[in-house]
């Protein structure tokens, strides 16, 4: 006979029950989420976009991608290269790089072959700027190339900002590799690859006393975000076997380094301070590393010192 105490414990019981099988819902969902997330992951890496259509046969992905890489062909991408275990491999596969088109650009600098690729992994189109007068690839150099790795700065390059001397280093590298030869590969990642609006945040905690590593740090960001695969796949295709770096930074050169690229000497670009820029400068040399930048002058010198 059901007492008025059994009832309640039925009942009671019941939505036990129920909030157990929610909690067991909730996690399923959870677990699916991460799925997916790991689905769009997984496709980025294959430069595939989760609305292409895919069909799974014996271990291999055949999509057909919205937008291509350049010839619009059939890809097939094998489950090993996708998150593969081989280091150089894992390389190549992500952030897949390929020539779009190319021009020849008068600048006040003189004129440049401009060479557009696009990297859409990482939503980037880089450029390579070398003088008009190069012709096919480097395979038949004989020395090092010449070649500064420049990341964008919509600040400086755009907006004229005395804050950083981004601007000064992109013309003086680009007067360098006119008169002397060489490549400017130029990437779109602003603000060490933050992006534009993360970067004016930096600037404001910076107006208040932190420094550029400090006001990355406070608002949850890497002090260094910045990706140089493009770089390795526009080498690889302008056959370029070796090259010296224009750049003050170590962290790009062991970044190249870890990407295959040999990098056999060092070009630092020295760019005079002004009384805005003179604290970040101080700030790269202090607090990231960065090789000696004083200097009067805007010069191009070699690693030893030596103009
Ligand atoms: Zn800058």
């Amino acid at each position: 006979m059901e007492t008025k105490e059994s009832v309640l414990f039925m009942k009671k019981r019941k939505v036990v029950d129920r909030i157990d099988a929610l909690a067991a819902l909730e996690d399923l969902e959870k677990k699916m989420n991460q799925l997916k997330k790991r689905k769009t992951e997984l496709l980025a890496i294959a430069g595939l976009a989760s609305t292409d259509k895919i069909a799974t046969t014996n271990g291999m992905i055949m999509a057909t991608p919205k937008v291509s890489n350049v010839n619009n062909s059939i890809r097939s991408v094998t489950k090993g290269a996708v998150g593969a275990n081989n280091n150089s491999n894992s390389i190549r596969d992500e952030h897949i790089t390929t020539f779009v088109s190319e021009t020849i650009l008068p600048t006040k600098q003189g004129k440049f072959r401009i060479r557009a690729y696009r990297c859409e992994t990482l939503g980037m189109e880089p450029l390579a700027i070398m003088h008009e007068n190069v012709k096919g690839d480097f395979a038949n150099a004989s020395e090092a190339i010449t070649l500064r790795v420049h990341d964008k700065c919509m600040t400086s390059e755009v907006l004229g900002s005395l804050k950083c001397d981004c601007k000064e280093q992109l013309f003086t590298s680009m007067s360098y590799v006119q008169n002397n030869g060489g490549m400017v590969i130029y990437l779109q990642q602003e603000g060490r690859g933050i992006g534009i609006a993360n970067k004016i945040a930096a600037y404001n905690l910076q107006e208040h006393g932190a420094d550029t590593v400090e006001a990355n740090t406070r608002l949850g960001l890497p002090a260094e975000a910045r990706r140089y695969e493009p770089v390795k796949f526009i080498l690889d295709d302008l056959k370029v076997k070796h090259v010296s770096l224009m750049t003050n930074n170590p962290f790009k050169i062991s970044s190249l380094e870890k990407l295959g690229i040999r990098v056999t000497s060092r070009k630092s670009i020295i760019i005079e301070p002004n009384m805005y820029s003179s604290k970040y400068l101080k700030c790269k040399r202090e607090r990231m590393g960065h090789y000696d930048l004083i200097s009067n002058y805007m010069v191009v010198s070699d690693g030893d010192g030596k103009a």
